[in-house]
């Protein structure tokens, strides 16, 4: 249930109405927007919403039936721009994260970060705990991965994304890492969802590869209701009968989430494809669509990399494609931040 403020609604009038709904069981979650302030009310038992319309201040209550709310633009009508160190994700900024697919060694990652911040990178990506098909592939490093992250981001003033696997390793995430990943594989994993619902730092979840657009709205609802208003959607791309590509990049994922969602939608171009020629042109089509970031892999040697060296940039090219987001951006008026 969404409770919708009347313009003129004051502090007083909207203090009453959350006192309201938290007597009759409900959580509440303000969304002060440029208009008018809108309450989303989760749990609670039914209510006859007269009772609530009747409160003073309250302009139009609105029962939502479907299964999302917090994530949806009903509930925040202004897109929600999330900033970490220098980077910003949302509304008319565009963040690119780039770096390996896994952290392997401090000399590795140090190439990277400098190479990066060389082009204007602003966020470095790098997986410490590595969720493989294989039980006898690479697993990553763990927290020495991590703490050789953290050194090179802190080198050169980078933003740090990693991905989180489960419950027990969040605190250990906490203390290296800015942004938590949740990955495909684990988008439905709704204890380690919602224990990332407690934290204060961003967590981005990549749409699980047989999800729907609604499963991964739900995902999202999952942190948002526990408190955590910081959630990006990574689009990574989907299982479908297409053998060409590793996945298929749902590229009309963009439109679609950015209409009935203010979450910012990023794109991973790299798992989405499996092969680093194909990241270029999916990139720019993924701007041109309106998303509000950009993952992507780039190895100082893809030739030499652990893991995904084939969907792998080399910094040259992504310093090169990097100049072209740019210009696509402009185009769409955004700015890369
Ligand atoms: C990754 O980003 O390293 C990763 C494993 O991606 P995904 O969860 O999308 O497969
Ligand atoms: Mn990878």
């Amino acid at each position: 249930m969404l409770i919708i403020m009347q313009p003129t609604a004051d502090k007083k009038q909207i203090e009453n109405v959350i006192k309201y709904v938290e007597n009759q069981g409900f959580t509440a979650h303000v969304s002060n927007g440029e208009v008018q302030t809108v309450i989303g009310c989760v749990g609670g038992k039914t209510i006859d919403k007269r009772n609530i319309e009747l409160l003073e201040g309250v302009r139009e209550v609105v029962k939502i039936t479907s299964s999302y709310k917090l994530a949806s633009r009903t509930f925040q009508h202004q897109d929600t721009i999330i900033e970490v160190r220098n980077a910003k994700f949302g509304g008319q900024y565009i963040g690119i994260m780039a770096g390996p697919c896994t952290v392997e060694s401090e000399k590795q990652m140090e190439e990277a970060a400098e190479k990066l911040s060389a082009t204007g990178i602003r966020t470095i990506r790098g997986g410490a705990f590595k969720p493989r098909t294989s039980p006898y592939s690479f697993q990553g490093m763990g927290e020495e991965g991590l703490k050789i992250l953290r050194k090179v981001a802190d080198k050169y003033d980078l933003a740090v994304i990693s991905e989180v696997m489960e419950i027990s390793q969040i605190p250990l995430m906490l203390k290296y890492v800015d942004i938590l990943q949740v990955g495909a594989r684990n988008m439905q994993n709704f204890n380690l969802l919602k224990e990332l619902g407690e934290i204060n730092k961003p967590v981005m979840i990549k749409r699980g590869m047989s999800a729907t657009i609604e499963e991964w709205l739900m995902a999202a609802e999952y942190v948002l209701s526990g408190g955590n208003r910081e959630v990006l959607l990574c689009e990574r791309g989907i299982r479908t009968f297409e053998t060409m590509t590793r996945n298929t990049l749902d590229i009309s994922a963009i439109p679609v989430v950015k209409k009935i969602s203010h979450l910012p939608v990023i794109v991973d171009p790299s798992h989405a494809t499996g092969l680093r020629d194909k990241v270029a042109p999916m990139s720019l089509a993924a701007v041109a669509a309106g998303c509000d970031g950009l993952e992507i892999e780039v190895h100082p040697h893809p030739e030499c990399a652990i893991c995904d060296g084939a969907q792998s940039l080399t910094p040259a090219d992504f310093d090169e494609l990097y100049k072209n987001i740019k210009k696509i951006a402009d185009v769409v008026g955004k700015v890369i931040q």
